[in-house]
Formats: C-alpha cells, sequence, structure tokens
C-alpha cells in the first residue's frame, strides 16, 4: 500500500509494484522492459485493459524523487476506483480502463534515483561509481543515468546536442528502453512528468502547426486541472531545455502528442522532500484518466 507524505527507496518501490499487480490482477500486469547500466531493472506497469495506449514516464532525472511515487500512488488508486466502480469526477474508471491502459514507466532512470536518494556508495559497478564521485557534485543533485549521461539529452532527434564525448544519441540503455516501448506499443499520447517549476511544455519547434494545436488542446486541459502555467514556444530551444529528449524524440517518431509535465516550484530542493507529495497528488491526480476520457 502506497501511502503520501513518505520517502521510497528504490528497493521500496519495486515491491509496491509487485504489490500492486497482486492486489489489482484485474486492472494491471507488469514487465521488465530491460535493465540499467549498473544493472537495475527497468519496469512497465500497464494499468488497464485496452489496446489503445497512453504512456506516462517518471524519474527520467534521478533526484526528481515526488514523480515515481505518485505515478505508483496514482496506478493504486486507479486500480482501486476500477474495481470498486467508483468514479473519479465523474469519470467512469473501470469503463475507461476496459477500453484504453495507461502505460506507466514509474523508474525510467534507476541508478539515476538510487545515486540521489542514497549516494555513490550505491553504485555497484566500481568504474562508474569512481567516475561520478570524480565529478564533485553532491549526490543529491545527480539527474544523470550512473554513466553521468542525462537521460533527457540523449535521444536521436532534430535539437539533440552531444554533451559528453561518451555518449550518441541513443547511446545509453535507458535511452534505448523507451524508443523500444513507443515503437513496440501503439500510443495516443505521452506524458513525461519532471519536476521543475509547476510549468506543462507542449511545444514542439520540429513539429508542425496542426500537430502543435492538437498537442496544445491537452496541454490547456492539464493546466485546468493543475493550476501549471503552458511553456511558450521559444523555451523549448534556450538553453536551460536542451535537445535530445524524451518527448521530442516521442513527437518526431510517432507524431503524436509528447508533453513535458513539471511539478513542484523552482525553489524546491533535492531529492524532494516528501512533504510536498500530497499537494501534487490533488494536482495530478486526474491527468492521465481525464486525458484518455478525451481520447474517447
Ligand atoms: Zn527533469
Amino acid at each position: 500500500m502506497i501511502t503520501l507524505n513518505q520517502n521510497y527507496t528504490y528497493e521500496k518501490l519495486l515491491e509496491l509494484m509487485d504489490e500492486l499487480v497482486d492486489t489489482y490482477p484485474e486492472w494491471m500486469q507488469m514487465r521488465e522492459l530491460g535493465i540499467s547500466h549498473d544493472m537495475r531493472s527497468i519496469r512497465l506497469l500497464i494499468v488497464g485493459k485496452g489496446k489503445p495506449s497512453i504512456i506516462c514516464t517518471a524519474g527520467v532525472h534521478g533526484r526528481e524523487s515526488i514523480n515515481p511515487i505518485l505515478l505508483l500512488h496514482m496506478a493504486q488508486y486507479y486500480g482501486e476506483c476500477a474495481k470498486e466502480r467508483k468514479s473519479i469526477n465523474q469519470m467512469n474508471t473501470a469503463q475507461l480502463l476496459e477500453q484504453y491502459r495507461i502505460l506507466m514507466i514509474p523508474i525510467a532512470n534507476p541508478d539515476g534515483y538510487v545515486i540521489a536518494t542514497e549516494g555513490f556508495g550505491q553504485i555497484r559497478n566500481p568504474v562508474y561509481r569512481q567516475n561520478a564521485k570524480i565529478r564533485q557534485i553532491n549526490h543529491t543533485y545527480w539527474k544523470a543515468n550512473a554513466r553521468g549521461v542525462d537521460i533527457n539529452r540523449n535521444f536521436p532527434c532534430s535539437f539533440y546536442h552531444r554533451s559528453m564525448s561518451s555518449e550518441y544519441p541513443g547511446s545509453e540503455n535507458e535511452t534505448q528502453v523507451l524508443m523500444r516501448l513507443f515503437q513496440e506499443y501503439d500510443s495516443e499520447i505521452y506524458l513525461d512528468f519532471h519536476s521543475r517549476g509547476r510549468i506543462i511544455y507542449y511545444y514542439r519547434n520540429a513539429m508542425s502547426e496542426e500537430y502543435n494545436a492538437q498537442a496544445y488542446n491537452f496541454a490547456a486541459y492539464m493546466q485546468q486541472l493543475s493550476k501549471y502555467k503552458l511553456g511558450e514556444p521559444e523555451d523549448e530551444l534556450s538553453s536551460v531545455f536542451g535537445g535530445g529528449n524524451t518527448v521530442q524524440y516521442y513527437a518526431e517518431s510517432i507524431g503524436k502528442p509528447a508533453i513535458t509535465i513539471e511539478t513542484l516550484d523552482d525553489f524546491v530542493d533535492f531529492p524532494n522532500d516528501c512533504r510536498y507529495q500530497s499537494d501534487t497528488w490533488q494536482e495530478l491526480m486526474e491527468i492521465p484518466l481525464g486525458v484518455i476520457a478525451m481520447l474517447e
């Protein structure tokens, strides 16, 4: 049982995922999608029974530790409401999850999560561990994978820039896992949860006006629910939000809306204090189900 306002280790989150599948076997399935560079499992939690899918990822940046917990809490809440035939804000949970499914990757970068929450001592590979320590940044600020590569700059797409000599587009295990997932499952929309500034980025400069109009519709709906700001078209290409990220790759390769949802205020420290979980939960809880209702 996942309760909020509590810290969770990566190992504990895996246990909770197993528990969810045991508790709601009718509504949930789990699959291992691959293994991180430091040999941790990257898992897919499938919530719902339909074929058409939406994809939700969290934890691409290790230090943004709140969203993995909130996505698992969401799976639990949706599973419970579907099982008990309870609606969520007049949305028929069971009916929507009969027709659609949510493909959740709650911890897309497990090594990053472990480093940010537990320290460099948890890195299993001695070479990666040594290289991480040499960088002289505090482990609580770690965004990257165990090799030090930011997954959200590693995707092969228009605005990719090489950030380290040891990486190339799609070089990382964690990147490849998501690339395969996007290709393997037909999906209608992709939501990537991050934690920097209570803002929703939907605009893709590489994409058509028609694409951006469609993405805007979804983003405007999410804005209503969350009360977050909407990002401006020029934000995407400013240096802070450099290219080669998950949503650019999805938009360019799949052609469907790909939206970044940034939870939490800018000033919130890393890993995210667990006291922010319940407020942020209120902002996010209806979003994936509401998006499915929009697709209907
Ligand atoms: Zn992030």
